[in-house]
């Protein structure tokens, strides 16, 4: 994993389900697709309950404009089941990787791909679901694994404090 630095960390802390796979399959991509002035970045991972709900709180019981519509539970991410990515690009080759990229038809390689595709062609084959295919809003840097749940029933394993022991990951 080419982000070792603030990606490994955020991918750290996602479902244990998912974690390993999400780690190897990006360091996988990164040395399989894309030259060393490529790399993943993961924007958001888990995103808790909690926070989820202080984001809510914001605007309608805190101070603050109101920035969210979805209460906590109701995000995958709210599980660590999902991630949110950009590609990371040193165009100029100074090893400077400053710059996000949420382009979804750059092809930097010259391969004749997409390099955005390319990595979510990869996480599809393994049965991951990509927010781009999400009829209702769609979500382009989204990457989900959910294991057949929706959430009110991740939602309800979370509130009968059915987790993973001695973590506050839900038993799938
Ligand atoms: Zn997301």
């Amino acid at each position: 994993m080419r982000d070792a630095q603030v990606s490994l960390p955020r991918a750290m802390l996602l479902h244990p389900a998912i974690r390993q796979v999400v780690i190897d399959t990006i360091t996988a991509i990164e040395i399989a697709s894309f030259p060393p002035t490529v790399r993943i970045r993961i924007v958001q991972g888990l995103r808790t309950i909690d926070e989820q709900n202080a984001l809510f709180a914001q605007g309608r019981t805190t101070p603050g404009k109101i920035i969210t519509n979805a209460r906590g539970g109701r995000s995958f991410h709210n599980y660590g089941l999902a991630f949110d990515f950009a590609i990371m690009y040193d165009k100029d080759g100074n090893g400077s990787f400053e710059t996000l990229s949420w382009d979804v038809n750059y092809d930097f390689d010259k391969d004749g791909k997409k390099d955005w595709m390319e990595v979510v062609n990869v996480f599809k084959s393994l049965g991951f679901a990509w927010g781009g295919d999400f009829t209702s809003l769609s979500d382009d840097p989204h990457i989900e694994k959910v294991f057949g749940y929706g959430w009110r029933e991740l939602l309800a394993k979370y509130n009968a404090k059915q987790f993973i022991t001695g973590t506050n990951y839900v038993k799938l």
